[in-house]
Order: C-alpha cells, then structure tokens, then sequence
C-alpha cells in the first residue's frame, strides 16, 4: 500500500482509504474518517482519531473537542472550511481508547499522503499522538506545546488536544490559557510573509 500512495491525489487516497483493512481499528468502525477541509490550506491541524460522533459522521472533530477547535479557530479568523482537519488514525478505536503502535504505523501513510497533497506551511498537533507522529520522538504535549519546530520545510506546533482541555480543568484550567495562547501564535504564524518560493523568484509564476 505505501509505495501505492505516494502518487495518489487527495481524492485517490480518501477513496482507496474508505477501504482500508490495513489493521483492527477496520472492524469496529462504521466508516472510515479520513479528514475535512480546504484541500489547499496553508495551515492544517492533525488530532488523534475518530470518536463517537466522528465515526457515525465521517468527519472529524464534530463532538465536543470539535466544537471547542472550532471556537478557537473562530477566536484567530479562521472557519473550518479554511484549514484541513485529520487525524493520526482515521477510523475509531474501540471505547476510545488510545490508538496502538501498529495501528498507527498502518495508518501512516493516509495522513502522509494527505500532508504531501495539501502541503500545508504550518501543521498544528493537537495532543501527544499527533506531536509524536509528526516530530517522530516521544516527547510529552505539555512540554513541547506553543513551541515551533521545522519539519521537512514545514513549521509544527504543538498544542493540548481540545478534549484534554473539556475532561480537565475546563474554561478556568492553566491548560486553556495555553490552548488559547498557542492559537494566537498560529495566527501570528500565518500573518508572516510567506517565504518566495525558488519558482516565483524565477518570475515563472
Ligand atoms: N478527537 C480527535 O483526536 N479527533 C477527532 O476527530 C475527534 C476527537
């Protein structure tokens, strides 16, 4: 499958992926999640997986951890339609429970094949799943979070999964300030000069 999906179009993938038996996570679901959004976004935001809304609507982040990164997105001028939203596993793990190695590893490459087509500038993580996935170390949410790391010419930045924030302390919690904080330095992100590309240097656009 992997060599498969490295010419694939987003469409391709989303279609083959609709399929997909590739682990165990296949067999519990009801249809596969695989992501939503601007397919030409500058900024793309990766959760964990699919829950129990998600997974009976087919998109992500449409409970209340969607609700909350909705907001949020709101709060720096941002919609839904204008990012891409996915996740590390796309269809639900049981009871949600955390996603496993070898069902991530499974997964790996649907969400590589959708960063390579939509070639998002800036990838915010949301969580400790996403953050390993993308900066490929174990390291923790809390202690990476609002940080920027450079990732094969993209800028990543790590933040706390909004459900950490519903099933933790809520509105009033450190976490949210940070939450909160970690968006404005997105949008401070985004509001950057985008970098010349070699090609529009060239006058060839
Ligand atoms: N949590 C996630 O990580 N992803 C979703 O799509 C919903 C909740």
């Amino acid at each position: 499958m992997t060599n498969e999906t490295l010419t694939m179009t987003l469409d391709e993938l989303a279609s083959e992926a609709s399929g997909c038996t590739a682990c165990r996570l296949s067999q519990g679901r009801t249809q596969v999640v695989f992501g939503v959004g601007n397919p030409g976004a500058d900024l793309m935001f990766v959760g964990e997986g699919p829950g129990y809304h998600e997974d009976k609507q087919g998109e992500p982040f449409v409970g209340a951890a969607g609700q909350l990164l909705t907001r949020m997105l709101g709060d720096i001028g941002l919609a839904r339609e204008d990012v891409y939203i996915a996740n590390v596993v796309k269809c639900r793990p049981p009871g949600n429970r955390d996603p496993l190695p070898d069902e991530i590893e499974a997964c790996k490459p649907w969400l590589d094949g959708q960063i390579r087509n939509i070639d998002p500038r800036v990838i915010v993580t949301l969580g400790n799943f996403a953050t390993r996935f993308m900066l490929d170390r174990q390291v923790s949410i809390s202690r990476v979070r609002g940080q920027r790391f450079d990732v094969n010419g993209r800028t990543v930045v790590p933040t706390f999964h909004p459900a950490a924030i519903l099933h933790g302390g809520g509105e009033s919690s450190a976490q949210f300030q940070a939450l909160r904080s970690d968006f404005l330095a997105v949008r401070a992100i985004m509001d950057e000069p985008r970098p010349v590309e070699p090609e529009e240097q060239l006058g060839l656009f």
